[in-house]
């Protein structure tokens, strides 16, 4: 009767997204940021920053034993990168969905990487695989205070 409505569903998610070195570099920042709020995704952090080396490592702790991970860590910190805390329904699965496969040779036409990547190892777009990494990467890029509520 108030007429106003308040969207408090259980699906309500937050999630990590990050343009990576290359994506900055060839100025994909403001279109990126389009497709999040063109999604319908609500942008409650931001920031461009060049990532410590530890906090790289850190970011990417699961992937220390890989054989890419020396070349992976040198290039997400090669360059700015810009750091986004996104909320919207089911965002985690969407921001995923939306960045297309690791490999931009097997994304899908439309998605991030089919239209701006090249190789596997700068793929532009980063997104938390799940609610658990979503959580531990927005706390070590952003600050409680940093965050739209
Ligand atoms: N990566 C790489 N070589 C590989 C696999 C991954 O350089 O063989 C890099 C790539 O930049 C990827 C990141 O490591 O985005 C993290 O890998 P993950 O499997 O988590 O892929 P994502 O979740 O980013 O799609």
């Amino acid at each position: 009767p108030s007429g106003q409505v308040v969207y408090c569903g259980r699906d309500m998610q937050r999630t990590y997204a990050m343009i990576k070195p290359d994506g900055v570099r060839r100025q994909l920042t403001a279109r990126i940021l389009q497709r999040f709020i063109d999604k319908g995704y609500r942008v409650i952090g931001l920031k461009q920053l060049v990532i410590p080396r530890e906090l790289a490592e850190q970011h990417y702790a699961e992937h220390r034993e890989r054989p890419f991970f020396g070349e992976l860590v040198d290039f997400i910190t090669s360059g700015p990168v810009v750091a986004i805390a996104l909320e919207g329904e089911n965002v985690i699965t969407g921001l995923r969905a939306m960045m297309g496969a690791t490999n931009p040779k097997d994304a899908a036409p439309g998605t991030i990487r089919a239209d701006h990547a090249t190789t596997i190892g700068e793929n532009v777009i980063h997104g938390s695989a799940n609610e658990e990494d979503a959580a531990r990467e927005l706390g070590l890029f952003f600050g409680d205070a940093e965050l739209l509520r």
